[in-house]
């Protein structure tokens, strides 16, 4: 017999009777735990990190992780699998990345900058000094364009910033296109470039430790007003036709309305300062 059981509330469907509670009731027909709740749990588990700042924080809305940091609210099943799902392909392509020739090449490599930010390369080519920088993509729509994502290239400009490295690449494995398995963006940054995008990798990651240590949200910067990240804020799913939104949605669009009261700004926000997230791709958080 196939019994079916959906970590997702909403669709749960039980074996017998709606008017018992959902836990007793899985325990009276089979006894045994809910395995795909532990499964979640285990994927929603942050990595030991080590102290200081790792540009991978960087990503994305820094207000969201100071919030899941200070009041941690489980994410859709949906996002968690998805965010695991682009992790763990990340995480396969990397250990498969055999070290081509160690003369010339180094695998994982460890870049930081003053002891207290720290980046992983995962391949740097030492002869053209070229900081190679690997990323996953499932394609579920092969018309898909084929562009890098903003938080992708930022994330390899500060790599080349931390190896003062003017070239770099960034690399997709594309996951179910049948036509280019990978696709290879090059970039190339002066000695000034470099100097500012160091500068300003320094002033985002002291701005997200600060908003850290103080675990205050309002002090990190966010993507509230950003038009190609605020899907995270809001989206509309394009099988369901659903609204997800970011956990932390409402105390976010307070703070910001206080803070713009506060600074006594004309223009108001409302829900409608949000373009409908549906027609953005959404970034991978590898
Ligand atoms: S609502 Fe948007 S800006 Fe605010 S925390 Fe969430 S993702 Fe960040």
């Amino acid at each position: 017999m196939v019994t079916h059981h959906s970590t997702d509330p909403e669709n749960y469907i039980g074996l017998r009777g709606d008017n018992l509670d959902k836990d007793k009731q899985y325990q009276i027909n089979c006894g045994l735990p809910r395995y795909g709740e532990i499964v979640l749990k285990a994927l929603t588990q942050s990595p030991k990190i080590r102290d200081g700042i790792q540009i991978t924080e960087l990503n994305l809305c820094h207000r969201q992780k100071i919030f899941q940091l200070k009041n941690p609210k489980p994410q859709s099943p949906q996002n968690t699998v998805r965010a695991a799902a682009g992790t763990a392909l990340h995480m396969y392509a990397q250990r498969r990345i055999k070290n081509p020739d160690p003369t010339r090449y180094d695998v994982e490599l460890l870049v930081e900058h003053e002891d207290w930010i720290f980046g992983t390369i995962d391949l740097y080519d030492k002869e053209n000094d070229v900081v190679v920088d690997i990323k996953t993509k499932l394609v579920d729509n092969e018309r898909w364009e084929i562009k890098p994502f903003s938080s992708h290239e930022q994330q390899l400009k500060d790599l080349m910033a931390l190896k003062k490295s003017r070239n770099g690449v960034l690399i997709y494995l594309l996951i179910g296109c049948s036509n280019n398995p990978t696709v290879e963006f090059n970039y190339e940054m002066n000695e000034y470039e470099l100097q500012l995008q160091l500068k300003n990798l320094e002033k985002r990651a002291a701005s997200f430790f600060n908003a850290k240590k103080q675990s205050n949200p309002a002090l990190a910067e966010y993507v509230f007003f950003n038009k190609s990240l605020n899907w995270l804020c809001h989206r509309t799913d394009k099988k369901t036709g659903k609204g997800i939104f970011c956990p932390y949605y409402w105390d976010c669009f307070t703070m910001i309305k206080q803070e713009k009261d506060r600074e006594g700004d004309e223009e108001s926000i409302s829900d409608d300062d949000l373009a409908d997230g549906s027609n953005h791709d959404m970034e991978e958080p590898s």
